[in-house]
């Protein structure tokens, strides 16, 4: 497979959960790979992840540590990424918080981090990645928000949700101002995925069951359904593709919620 040979891609929040899944089958498709963490505790998960894409995929890979929401830190790693591997012509923005805080106990400092994290920082590395990009009159930029960027789903943490809302608009507002450069900018929306991101909520059974229940196609999703959504957004059959926000979420977002779902009961099908 090999869709995207030679490209330079920087996936934030690389090393672990849908990030390594999207920087595994970026490398797949031979792409060169910059994998951002931030956390002491995920360098030896990125290292390792690099170790493995570099041998099982023969491309390219380095580690590259920075908050992305500090300007700084960005911008070092964008010069750090450009040095090392070349320009950045794949950006998947995937880097994401989301403290499960009730809204009448939040706190100021958890509604900054969150909008730092889920939506400023992809000001900060579009911002800096487009120079080349425009140079180069080439890129990709590709942000994971969610299914939270258009429905209030469980649980119900308000200041994660908006924020998803917000960087699927931001999304569509750069599409329109990158896109005469060459520039696509969308977004993939997955539903849940067992990550570390939703271990405890998940962690209760019967929370579990329900998600699955919840869902048209009764299963949860998968960090590498993701990963194959980001490789086809960053590939050149999505060449026309600009400001889209694609569902990866088994169609609930189009389902309408029923008190008692009239729609989920078994169909006889007489062929
Ligand atoms: P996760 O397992 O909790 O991983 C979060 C990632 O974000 C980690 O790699 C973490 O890096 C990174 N990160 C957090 N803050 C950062 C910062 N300030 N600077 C750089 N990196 C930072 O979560 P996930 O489920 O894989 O989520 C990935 C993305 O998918 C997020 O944007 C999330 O909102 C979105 N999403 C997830 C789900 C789901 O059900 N899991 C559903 C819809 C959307 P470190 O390891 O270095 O801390």
């Amino acid at each position: 497979m090999s869709k995207l040979k030679n490209r330079t891609a920087l996936v934030t929040g690389g090393s672990r959960g849908i990030g390594a899944a999207i920087v595994m089958r970026l490398a797949e498709e031979g792409a060169n790979v910059a994998i951002n963490y931030t956390s002491p505790g995920s360098f030896e998960k990125a290292n390792a992840l690099k170790e493995k894409v570099e041998k099982e995929f023969h491309i390219q890979a380095i580690v590259v540590k920075a908050n992305v929401g500090v300007k700084e830190e960005v911008d070092q790693m964008i010069d750090q990424v450009e040095k090392e591997l070349g320009s950045v012509e794949i950006l998947v923005n995937n880097a994401g918080i989301a403290p499960f805080e009730p809204f009448l106990s939040l706190s100021e400092k958890t509604w900054d981090d969150t909008y730092q994290t889920n939506v400023k920082s992809i000001f900060l590395t579009t911002q800096r990645a487009a120079k080349k990009m425009i140079e180069n009159k080439y890129g990709k930029v590709i942000n994971i928000t969610s299914t939270a960027s258009v429905l209030v789903t469980s649980p119900v943490i308000p200041h994660y949700i908006s924020s998803k809302a917000a960087a699927s608009h931001l999304t569509k507002a750069l599409a329109i101002e990158l896109g005469k450069y060459n520039i696509n900018v969308n977004a993939v929306g997955p539903s849940t995925v067992a990550t570390d991101m939703c271990d405890e909520y998940l962690a209760d059974p019967q929370i579990l069951a329900k998600e699955i229940e919840a869902n048209p196609m009764k299963r949860l999703g998968t960090e590498k359904q993701i990963g194959d959504s980001v490789v086809f957004l960053a590939s050149d059959e999505a060449v026309q593709i600009n400001g889209h926000l694609l569902m990866v979420d088994g169609g609930l977002t189009v389902k309408a919620a029923q008190p008692e779902d009239h729609m989920n009961h078994e169909q006889e099908v007489t062929l």
